[in-house]
């Protein structure tokens, strides 16, 4: 389980009352997504706030999936949430639940509403029940099925469940009032005909319940506590107590609404990242660039980093856009102190020390982090030809370069000083080979000769070096807030891949998803949970070093 440090919002005040009081002895929350698309970091939001309360009162929270729309939902994504929440480091209450285990139950209480004359069958279209539901400034009007005896409404129910009626000829509404403040309570529909194959319930039904019936029966049959759920249910609400005050149910949890976490730079609703995977815009639901938790994973995130992320953001009733840099210093302070060193180049320009022997290699040793020697060392394969980045050399430069240049002294990083005499260059100016020459007697400490190096640069051993993939990332889209664009697709960032062909050290060789790395001065590495193999390694940039947002630095 995902022990953290438990921080206070206004929904733990809510319980701590209600607990002190005795209105309750113990806390059950719930967690409930619809299987219609892979879950995203707003998810996490819901899943550290529904599960960590239920940790730090040592009460329960249920997985229960509302399938109410069989059209849009399928059986791929109920595996696919399990595995995210297990990721997350929660565990559901006994086994999920799914709003489908009711149905008979819900059905029950529809024809509960009805005999109470609560609820009727109507056949208006829903172009006239559009406009006979009015608008906010205008109260609705009465439907003429609205007067319908209940003895005549339940044939009707049961006929529409024997599959006598067409989609759309009728459905089933409650009865609550057609003037109400509050659009949901004009009538709302509960219950409709499709005749569709659900993943769990087959083709056993042909009437389905909506999801404002659904939800607030599931949560009281399971005897949830406190309902917490996001901020546009709000007004539902009414609809929500408004069922369970008039069903024969002895519970009546509480809905608490909390604000929605939209974070910039992405989109946030499964439509808009369903529609992404289905027009080949992305790699798939887990791609890296993507904001799901699968996306994350592969990215390199860990389920620590995201629920200190979600613990950051807290829970209020506040809308709010968090800063993507948010999320990111989350990650990065965690690899920052616990993943190991290593090197790689992504952009290689080969480099030879003319005055080091060609039939010669040494191993020299590497500490794998510069403040943990617990992390231990590792050994560094160094000879006559390396690879360095092609950023880090330059001909000539002004004094602000640390890097290499002709005539200037640089330190490997965790090797010897060299020295930089000429370079080859192609017919078009880029160069090809830098020639050096190095120090034997600089390993670990300055030259004498008072040549000092100006800064460090990373490089592999090329005689050593694995080839591998890196795949660079930045935002998936060039504008803070792209659900507020016209098409949201136009605003994509080209930019949001970029992939390089590059060398890493060989201790890498079998670098797995499970570890991740800091390439020294690049950022955070970690090989491809799909695509990365021992023979064709792929790493994927999980954040840089620095966020390059607001210019602050942990890690150098
Ligand atoms: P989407 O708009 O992405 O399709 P949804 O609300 O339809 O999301 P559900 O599967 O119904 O998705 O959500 C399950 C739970 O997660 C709900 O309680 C919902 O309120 C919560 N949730 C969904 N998105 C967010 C978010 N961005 N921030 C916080 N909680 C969220
Ligand atoms: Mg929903």
């Amino acid at each position: 389980m995902a022990a953290d440090a438990p921080r206070s919002n206004f929904i733990r005040q809510i319980i701590d009352k209600d607990l002190a009081s005795g209105k309750h002895a113990s806390v059950h929350t719930r967690f409930p997504p619809e299987p219609n698309g892979f879950l995203h970091i707003g998810h996490a939001k819901s899943i550290v706030l529904n599960f960590g309360i239920a940790e730090d009162y040592q009460g329960s929270c249920n997985l229960r999936f509302d399938d109410t729309n069989p059209l849009k939902e399928k059986v791929d994504y109920v595996t696919s949430i399990q595995e995210d929440v297990s990721w997350l480091g929660y565990q559901w209450q006994g086994t999920p639940r799914y709003a489908s285990n009711y149905f008979d139950q819900l059905h029950g209480y529809a024809i509960e509403l009805i005999n109470k004359g609560l609820a009727y069958a109507d056949f208006s279209s829903q172009e006239q029940m559009r406009e006979m539901r009015g608008t906010l400034k205008e109260p609705g009007v009465n439907s003429p099925y609205r007067d319908t005896s209940p003895a005549e409404n339940l044939a009707i129910f049961q006929a529409m469940t024997a599959g006598q009626y067409q989609e759309g000829e009728v459905c089933l509404r409650a009865k609550i009032d057609m003037a109400s403040p509050f659009m949901c309570m004009r009538d709302p529909v509960i219950y409709r005909v499709r005749f569709a194959h659900h993943h769990q319930t087959g083709d056993r039904w042909c009437v389905y319940p909506m999801y404002d019936f659904t939800h607030c029966i599931s949560d009281a049959i399971e005897g949830i506590t406190h309902s917490l759920c996001t901020l546009e249910f709000q007004d539902n609400r009414r609809l929500y107590d408004w069922v369970l005050d008039n069903i024969s149910i002895d519970c009546h949890p509480q809905q608490i609404e909390f604000s929605r976490l939209n974070l910039q730079y992405t989109v946030m609703s499964k439509r808009k990242l369903n529609q992404l995977v289905e027009e080949g815009l992305v790699s798939g639901w887990d791609d890296p660039r993507m904001p799901t938790i699968a996306g994350l994973r592969r990215r390199g995130y860990t389920p620590a980093s995201v629920r200190e992320f979600c613990h950051r953001i807290g829970v209020t009733k506040m809308d709010n856009q968090v800063e993507m840099s948010m999320l990111e210093s989350c990650i990065r302070d965690e690899l920052n102190q616990h993943a190991p060193r290593a090197m790689a180049v992504i952009e290689p320009l080969r480099l030879v020390i003319e005055n080091y022997p060609a039939d010669q290699h040494e191993l020299l040793q590497a500490p794998n982090h510069p403040n943990d020697d617990s992390m231990g060392q590792r050994q560094l394969p160094f000879a006559r030809e390396i690879w360095i980045e092609a950023d880090d050399f330059r001909e000539e430069a002004n004094k602000k370069y640390k890097r290499l240049v002709l005539g200037k002294a640089v330190r490997l990083r965790n090797a010897y000083v060299i020295t930089a005499e000429r370079a080859d260059k192609n017919a078009d100016g880029t160069i090809t080979t830098v020639y050096c020459r190095y120090d034997a007697d600089t390993l670990g400490k300055d030259p004498v000769d008072g040549n000092k190096p100006k800064g460090v640069i990373h490089w592999v051993a090329a005689s050593h070096a694995v080839a591998a993939e890196f795949r660079l990332y930045d935002r998936l889209f060039k504008v803070a807030n792209p659900a507020a664009e016209d098409d949201f697709v136009d605003s994509l960032n080209p930019q949001s891949l970029v992939v390089k062909q590059g060398f890493v050290e060989p201790s890498l060789q079998q670098a797995s998803a499970a570890q991740a790395y800091q390439f020294e001065r690049i950022g955070y590495f970690v090989a491809d949970s799909k695509d990365s193999s021992a023979a064709q390694l792929v790493f994927n940039q999980t954040v840089g070093l620095r966020d390059t947002w607001t210019g602050s630095s942990d890690a150098e």
